[in-house]
Formats: C-alpha cells, sequence, structure tokens
C-alpha cells in the first residue's frame, strides 16, 4: 500500500500539534519551520509568554495524548483579579466551583509539542526553512534556508499552512480567483513586561488572571511555573495616553506611578523591560475559503487570527485539529469530502470567535471595572447555580464548553436582553438570591426563547 504523505508548513503550536495528530493516523509528516529548532536553542521553561488555556485546547491535546505531561506544567486561574487605581482588589470567579483556564508557557507548550511529535517514526522537522509560497494547483511549495539561502521545492499530496497570522501559504492563495480576504489592525499595540518571583515566591495570588482595567487602557499579568508573572501592557498606539506618549523613562515611571501605582513595587525592571520590548500590533484575519481542492488547507492563525481578548486564539487552532480529525474519522480519511466541509463549517465559527474577542477587549478594559456590568455577571452566576441545565453564561460556553463558537454568540446576545431586565428589578442589587422578580423573568425569557 502506498505511504500516506503530508506536509505541514509552520511548526508552531498547531502545526506541531497536528503533526501528532496525522502522525497517529499513519502519516509520514514533514513539517517545514522557519525558525531554528527551539530545542538546540535550550528553552528553560522559565519566563515567556504565557497563553490561556481552556476547554477547547485541553480538548485536543487529550486527543493527542499529552494532556497529563502540560496538566503539570499549566497553573489554573480560577477567575480575574481586578486592580482599582487605589489598589482595592475584586476577585471575579470566571466559571463554576472547580472550573479554571490554565497559563502555560507559548515557547515551553511549544517545544512539549514538537518533542512528542518528534517522537513519532514518521515526522521529520525541517528547521531554518522559510516558506516563500506554494503553487496550490501542482501541490508544491517552495522553501529557502534562512542561514545558507538555499531553495528547495517540495511536493506533496496535501499541504496544511499553519505558518501563522501572516502565512506564506495563504499569501498564495490570495492571488485565486474569489478568494476572500480581510485584515483590520486595531489601533492598540501591546508590550510584554515583567513581574519576577519575590523572595517568598509569587507576589501576587497566583491563580488569578490580574487585570488593571484603565478605560482606554489595560495592563493584565498572567502566572508562570518560576513564579514569575508575565504582564501585557495593551493600549493606544497614538493619542493623550498612547505608547507614543511615553518616550522617555521619567514619563514611563509618572504613568505607571498613577494609573498601575499598587504593580510599580512588584517590577523592579519595568523601565529596561519598556524600553527594550518591542511595542506590538494586534489584527484580525478572516478569509474563505481555507482550502484549494483537496490538497491545500489553512489551519489555526493562518485561517482565523484574532486578538487576544478572550484567551482563544491558540484553543481555537487546536479545536481545529479536534474537528478535522473527527470529520476525517466520519468520512473514513476522504479528503476531498473532509477538507471542503471543514473549510466550510469551521469559518463561521471563527467569524464568531473574531467577533467575541473584540468584544472582550471592551469588557476587559471598561466594563468589568464598571458596577452594571458586574451586577450582571453577578446575576448570570445565581442563573447558572439556579438552572444549571437552561442557562450556561456566555463566557463559561466559551471557556469551559465546545459548545460551537457562532452558538455561544448567537446564546449570549439572547443572555443580554434576560440580564439586562432582571439588573433593572428595584432593589436586585441587594438581594439577587431571593428577588421575586428572577424566576418570573427568567420563566418569561424562557418561553420567548422557545417560540
Ligand atoms: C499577546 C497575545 C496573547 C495571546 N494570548 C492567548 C491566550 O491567552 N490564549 C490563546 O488561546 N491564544 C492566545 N493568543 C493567540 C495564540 O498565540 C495564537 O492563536 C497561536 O499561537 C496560533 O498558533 P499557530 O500555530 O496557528 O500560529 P503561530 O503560533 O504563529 O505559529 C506559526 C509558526 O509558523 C512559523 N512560520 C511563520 N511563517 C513561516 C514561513 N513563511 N515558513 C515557515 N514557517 C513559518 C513560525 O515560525 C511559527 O513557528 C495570544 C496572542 C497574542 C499575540
Amino acid at each position: 500500500m502506498e505511504q500516506k504523505k503530508a506536509l505541514i508548513v509552520g511548526g508552531g503550536l498547531v502545526g506541531a500539534l497536528w503533526a501528532v495528530f496525522l502522525a497517529k493516523r499513519g502519516y509520514v509528516v514533514d513539517v517545514y519551520e522557519r525558525r531554528g529548532d527551539m530545542r538546540a536553542a535550550g528553552y528553560s521553561g522559565g519566563r515567556s509568554i504565557n497563553l490561556a488555556m481552556s476547554h477547547r485546547g485541553w480538548r485536543a491535546v487529550e486527543k493527542a495524548g499529552i494532556l497529563e505531561e502540560l496538566r503539570k506544567v499549566a497553573i489554573p486561574m480560577h477567575g480575574r483579579m481586578m486592580h482599582s487605581p487605589t489598589g482595592e482588589l475584586t476577585f471575579q470567579q470566571y466559571g463554576k466551583e472547580g472550573e479554571a483556564i490554565y497559563s502555560v508557557s507559548r515557547g515551553g507548550l511549544n517545544l512539549e509539542l514538537l518533542r512528542i511529535a518528534d517522537n513519532f517514526e514518521h515526522v521529520r522537522f525541517h528547521f531554518h526553512q522559510k516558506c516563500n509560497g506554494i503553487d496550490p494547483e501542482q501541490g508544491i511549495a517552495h522553501f529557502e534556508h534562512t542561514l545558507t539561502g538555499e531553495l528547495t521545492t517540495v511536493k506533496s499530496p496535501l499541504i496544511f499552512g499553519t505558518d501563522g497570522a501572516f502565512s506564506a501559504v495563504r499569501a498564495s492563495l490570495q492571488n485565486r480567483p474569489r478568494f476572500n480576504y480581510s485584515q483590520s489592525y486595531l489601533d492598540y499595540g501591546y508590550k510584554e513586561l515583567s513581574i519576577p518571583p519575590g523572595p517568598e515566591g509569587f507576589r501576587m495570588e497566583a491563580h488569578a488572571l490580574h487585570i488593571w482595567p484603565r478605560g482606554n487602557f489595560m495592563l493584565i499579568a498572567l502566572p508562570n511555573m518560576d513564579r514569575s508573572f508575565t504582564c501585557t501592557l495593551f493600549m493606544p498606539f497614538d493619542g493623550e495616553i498612547s505608547f507614543e506618549s511615553l518616550q522617555t523613562d521619567e514619563q514611563v515611571a509618572a504613568f505607571f506611578n498613577r494609573f498601575f501605582a499598587d504593580a510599580v513595587p512588584l517590577m523592579p525592571g519595568l523601565l529596561e523591560d519598556f524600553r527594550e520590548n518591542p511595542t506590538s500590533a494586534l489584527a484580525t484575519v478572516r478569509c474563505s475559503p481555507w482550502h484549494v481542492a483537496d490538497r491545500v488547507l489553512l489551519l489555526g492563525d493562518a485561517a482565523h487570527a484574532i486578538v487576544p481578548f478572550f484567551g482563544q486564539g491558540m484553543n481555537a487552532g487546536f479545536e481545529d485539529c479536534t474537528l478535522l480529525d473527527e470529520l476525517l474519522t466520519a468520512h473514513g480519511e476522504r479528503w476531498e469530502e473532509v477538507i471542503s466541509r471543514f473549510s466550510r463549517e469551521r469559518a463561521p465559527d471563527a467569524d464568531a470567535i473574531a467577533d467575541l474577542a473584540l468584544q472582550n477587549f471592551i469588557e476587559m478594559r471598561d466594563l468589568v471595572a464598571d458596577p452594571g456590568f458586574l451586577l450582571r455577571k453577578r446575576i448570570a452566576a445565581t442563573l447558572a447555580e439556579r438552572y444549571p441545565e437552561e442557562f450556561m453564561p456566555m463566557y463559561s460556553m466559551v471557556s469551559f464548553s465546545h459548545i460551537p463558537y457562532r452558538e455561544a454568540l448567537r446564546a449570549g446576545q439572547e443572555q443580554e436582553v434576560l440580564l439586562a431586565r432582571i439588573a433593572a428589578a428595584p432593589g436586585i442589587e441587594n438581594n439577587i438570591e431571593q428577588h421575586p422578580d428572577v424566576d418570573r423573568l427568567f420563566r418569561e425569557w424562557k418561553a420567548e426563547m422557545t417560540v
């Protein structure tokens, strides 16, 4: 029998995970990655960019058989810890008791996935190989060695583009007729900063995602295994309060002392971090179709890059792998059926999570400090507890379930109507539990929804 073969362009998070899925199905997989081998560089597992991994991500790594290994290096965050301008802390639980999203190191996770994929006899990694484009009709990909400049052409019956938000594979598809494409940047950028470990360990509560919401900008912090926190400042590029307005050490120090005073003593390297670390941009990329015939398919950020405010980019990319694998099982690996179906059926969910991520930016930077919003959250939590079979808050649908994103978006919009009605009931803020209107309004809303 002829050996089944696939080419993966991009050995990042999604590419490395997809290599594992294909290897388990008996494919010979060649992964071409632009960067060098991170194992050779000796990644230490310490401070790095960290990502929040939630249900969809865990489901995929479980299917790949690496859940237990990753759980050991993931830190559960049970809720948001809000820091007010005067340093008061408010904790807001994300889901039900015991539910959490997990802080994982991006480098550590990628390394682990590379290691696991490489353990399969038929997975081969080719590092320092930058894809310069593909010929989708011929099933050919063009690479350039980033150190020697040597050019290579690789032919494969299956090409997966997992080369991230600025995908070269996608760029090749853009030349095709009727290819839809949009890329929109936020006026906001981000900068990574750091809170190192203290003498006693973590310098703040470890099992929370810390947020300093300040209206038009915000700081967040996620815990790392080495007891440090990676912080990210999100702020407009230009304007009165912006990255552009913070040019000197004095300006940066004054800004942090004014808006994040409780964080300043925890950040001894603040000024250096601010000076040295780049200010990066945030984009949403939408495109369709994600495939060409039964040969080429985009996955992960290459197909759907989103802004990071729902912590779902990687989770969505990992869920791509789960769903594609399920389709392969359902259709007996008939790629002509599976690829087009996946591309068609998954795209509306990618659009929905792109919209949800943009909405959540407003929630995080602005609304988490708004009493009306906090009241609606409390009402939602009460309803979830009282009617566990009938009411799942939108955040939980996205983070703690695998309900398709488009359904979560729709249900969330419907829930907003109910929450606004209950929030308007006189005296509700002091008495959600006992208030007589809660059940009545819930039942009325439920009846409207089922009409
Ligand atoms: C600030 C920030 C915070 C985030 N937080 C979260 C979070 O909390 N939770 C979450 O789920 N997601 C988060 N994300 C999103 C997440 O990082 C991405 O969705 C995820 O990395 C996508 O994985 P990927 O494999 O598709 O792409 P990438 O991780 O970008 O990997 C692409 C790979 O392809 C390689 N490559 C690129 N171009 C080429 C080429 N031409 N030839 C060959 N190789 C190439 C790259 O070197 C890389 O290894 C965040 C993103 C940002 C920016």
